[in-house]
């Protein structure tokens, strides 16, 4: 025996690669190619540096009435954290306690299967279709809890109400969580469907749309009994709110509604863009909701571009993953970006 025995054993999370340089074009963390709202800026301009004495509000009153005044919520139901992430490893802790197995697509967001292993949460895997479709009757079926990530990541697959609809009467007995990461850029949302069911969590983040991956900014919206459970959880593992300065850089970007939909125009027109253009040159993509595409070339190999692309100074994103593994997701970037990225795609 050995100590070493005891450590954990698990294949973290891993993001995609930040470079060490400057001169390069980075398309591989679904990162929002322009800044934030000038509000934000203001914000942490004008910020009393004297209030850093002060630990912040815990439960980040201000960003969080900010948020339910946003979204036509009461305060009490919504819980703000250190990005999605943040929020979406409380609420494996809070709200999949069962023993039984949570259930979500063998193809989403590779974190899930990293919290489980941490946490020690059962968890089964439920293939998405040859078209990458999550299959709603999938989900019928005895389990601890559904997570969904709509629109999907790597897939950037949007669904409809009726899909979500679906999932949660058939699983009215445990929490279903729906992470709209990136519904801004043209998914539909799961708020209205929280009047009617009270074991839906819906869960947001201040990275894509919001141009604020370096600030940690997300939040949750759900039952007052589910954001109550949130509040234990967090008091209980950590003691890390939301800090002072991100509150207010946070109100500030939810003050700037007309900023925040000039930006989504501009990366939604890209996208389109740049779709069109890859199509011709024989990549198959499934019609994107998100900041970013998954592209798939007719007879070139994935990996070869992902690589050539790099040698180039473009990083794009490719997983080394069974039934993904001749993809690349590929974030959307500037127009300029965009024509480097056509260019060097071309000369391959
Ligand atoms: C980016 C992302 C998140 C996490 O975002 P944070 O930066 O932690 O707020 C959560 N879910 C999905 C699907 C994402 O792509």
């Amino acid at each position: 025996m050995s100590y070493k025995d005891n450590l954990i054993k698990i294949d973290a999370y891993v993001a995609g690669e930040q470079p060490n340089k400057t001169d390069f074009i980075k398309l591989n963390a679904n990162e929002n190619p322009y800044p934030p709202s000038p509000k934000v800026m203001e914000a942490i301009h004008s910020f009393n540096c004297g209030a850093l004495r002060k630990y912040p509000s815990a439960n980040a009153v201000g960003l969080v009435n900010a948020l339910a005044e946003y979204h036509g919520l009461k305060p009490e139901n919504v819980f703000a954290g250190n990005g999605t992430d943040d929020v979406l490893s409380l609420c494996f802790r809070a709200f999949f306690n069962s023993g039984k197995p949570i259930l979500f697509p063998d193809i989403t967001y590779s974190f899930n299967t990293v919290w489980c292993e941490i946490l020690r949460i059962p968890y089964e895997q439920i293939k998405v279709d040859e078209n990458f479709n999550i299959n709603a009757k999938d989900y019928r079926r005895e389990n601890g809890g559904v997570v969904i990530a709509n629109p999907n990541a790597p897939t950037s697959i949007g669904r409809d109400l009726d899909f979500i609809r679906e999932i949660l009467d058939d699983n009215r007995d445990v929490v279903v969580i729906i992470d709209e990461a990136y519904v801004d850029f043209g998914g539909i949302t799961a708020i209205p469907l929280l009047k009617e069911y009270d074991n839906l969590v819906i869960t947001r983040t201040f990275s894509k749309s919001r141009s604020m991956a370096g600030m940690r900014l997300g939040y949750a919206m759900g039952s007052t009994d589910a954001i109550c459970a949130l509040y234990a959880a967090k008091d209980s593992m950590n003691s890390y709110p939301v800090d002072s300065v991100a509150q207010a850089a946070g109100i500030a970007s939810i003050g700037d509604e007309e900023y925040f939909r000039q930006t989504l125009k501009k990366v939604m027109a890209t996208r389109e863009r740049l779709t069109q253009e890859m199509r011709k040159m024989e990549f198959d993509i499934p019609d994107s909701s998100t900041n970013f595409i998954f592209a798939q070339h007719k007879t070139k190999s994935a990996r070869d571009i992902f690589e050539y692309l790099k040698s180039k100074d473009i990083y794009v994103r490719y997983f080394n993953k069974p039934r993904i593994d001749n993809r690349l997701r590929i974030t959307i970037g500037t127009d300029n970006e965009t024509d480097m990225l056509l260019k060097a795609l071309r000369e391959y």
